[in-house]
């Protein structure tokens, strides 16, 4: 594991809208420079933060891996209301 996947490896729960906003902000300027790799569904991270709030989208499940070490993370948050979510490594 990398240095900065040691920095990201921890279980972080969602639970309040502005901590969720944060979070995608953070891995969308993450994925913009290059550090971690976004893989699987549209709309993506970068987009989702583009157009808050995002109406369409109640439930958001993304996985992103680490260019540098391969280390996979999950944000799985339910959008609805903004709360009951979670960061945490991927498993395996
Ligand atoms: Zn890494």
């Amino acid at each position: 594991m990398c240095v900065g996947c040691e920095a990201r490896f921890r279980v972080l729960e969602v639970t309040n809208p502005q901590s969720y906003r944060l979070l995608m902000h953070e891995l969308a300027q993450d994925i913009g420079n290059g550090k971690l790799n976004e893989l699987g569904d549209l709309p993506s991270i970068a987009q989702i933060v583009q157009n808050w709030p995002l109406q369409n989208v109640d439930y958001v499940n993304r996985t992103v891996q680490c260019a540098a070490c391969r280390q996979g993370f999950v944000i799985s948050v339910e959008t609805y209301h903004g709360l009951g979510g979670s960061w945490r490594p991927a498993d395996g």
